[in-house]
């Protein structure tokens, strides 16, 4: 019996314990904070923001930075059809409405002509999700905000690592989220992170996030307004502060796993991976597959080989106009066609060559059947 390929699973040293084990025993009182502000020093510097502020979540971190932008009933936010449900579930909880756009066959990431003509007097945001690591026309998009005073948004929970034209993913726009969620790029087992160089944004954000307690209001237990509690507990950030020390070392992993992938895969027709144009890097949190429409290899298909196989792997995410909540978008004809022909492949940190070799020959029998 061959052992099962996990699709994704954490890159914990003895480094990330030890910072537990300390926050643990000695995180508390007056240090309660320390690795939490370690942590968004850290991840500031990588990402080379102003500011940050560690979240339990991305879905906390987009839904803090989408009230400080005063987004509710009544505004429209654009954000592409393929995505998972947490980069819009905040913009329903909001009270705005999602509109959903097509995306490119090759990023993946939503399809900038479509934005602009999505643009109406009510739209407020663009939400720019790098999807599996690959990045949105951040060109594009911040000439297109500029010119319909709309503002940017970047998810960048699955874009650690990702660049555009040398600018990390989630620093360029009015403001940018990462998830530590435990499948992602570098972990906290549950967490995130709000970025921004915008420091009135900044200062909002921090004051929603602590329940509305403004940092200049002299009265104790005294909000002003009612915020939220989003925040990362010490003992996560712990972990997540060993991460950031070795985050060179997680992104440069999830790369020469691509980088397997493309060697072992590159010489078969029929299929295509994550792209990465002129003046990208991509992060390569997901290695993807699609394969060719003539292929006739479907969704349904790949689910049923990799099981066999004793391998997770995991569908293109669905387009979020088709689940039960939102109107169907019939018409955004690639995130339909692309997600019933593709399949994430294991890329987890410790993943060795001979089970990437197993993975490639899935793919292999699957375009010789
Ligand atoms: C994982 C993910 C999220 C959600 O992250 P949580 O930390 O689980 O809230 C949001 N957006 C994208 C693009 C993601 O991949």
């Amino acid at each position: 019996m061959s052992k099962r390929i996990a699709y994704t699973k954490p890159s914990i040293t003895e480094l990330e314990v030890t910072y537990a084990t300390d926050a643990a025993r000695h995180g508390w009182g007056a240090h309660c904070y320390d690795y939490i502000h370690r942590l968004e020093r850290g991840f500031a510097a990588h990402l080379d923001v102003k500011h940050a502020i560690a979240t339990s979540s991305c879905t906390g971190a987009l839904h803090l930075g989408l009230a400080a932008l005063g987004i509710g009933p009544g505004d429209e936010v654009i954000l592409a059809d393929s995505n998972w449900i947490a980069s819009v579930a905040p913009v329903v909880h909001l009270g705005a409405k999602p509109v959903f756009v097509d995306i490119l066959s090759d990023s993946w990431c939503l399809d900038p002509d479509l934005v602009e003509a999505a643009i109406t007097p009510r739209t407020r945001a663009i939400i720019a999700v790098h999807l599996y690591g690959s990045m949105c026309d951040m060109d594009r998009l911040r000439e297109i905000g500029a010119r319909h005073d709309v503002a940017i948004i970047e998810d960048a929970a699955e874009a650690i690592g990702s660049a555009w034209g040398g600018k990390c993913a989630g620093s360029m726009g009015a403001f940018g989220t990462f998830s530590f969620h435990g499948t992602k790029t570098m972990t906290t087992g549950e967490g995130g992170m709000f970025v921004t160089n915008d420091s009135s944004l900044f200062e909002r954000v921090t004051t929603l996030s602590n329940h509305g307690r403004d940092a200049s209001e002299p009265r104790q237990f005294f909000p002003t307004v009612t915020g939220y509690k989003f925040k990362i507990s010490n003992i996560a950030a712990a972990i997540g502060c060993a991460q950031i020390e070795r985050i060179d070392e997680l992104i440069a992993r999830k790369r020469a796993i691509m980088a397997s992938y493309r060697q072992l895969l590159g010489p078969l027709s029929g299929i295509s991976l994550n792209a990465e144009p002129d003046g990208v890097t991509n992060g390569y949190w997901m290695p993807s597959v699609v394969f060719d429409r003539a292929t006739g290899v479907t969704r349904n298909m790949l689910i049923e080989a990799f099981q066999a196989a004793d391998i997770d792997a995991r569908v293109f995410f669905w387009p979020l106009s088709e689940l039960p909540m939102f109107d169907a978008r019939p018409d955004n004809l690639t995130a339909h066609d692309v997600a019933s022909r593709a399949i994430n492949l294991p890329s987890y940190h410790d993943m060795d060559e001979n089970a990437q070799m197993r993975v490639a020959n899935v793919i292999r029998d699957l375009l010789k059947a």
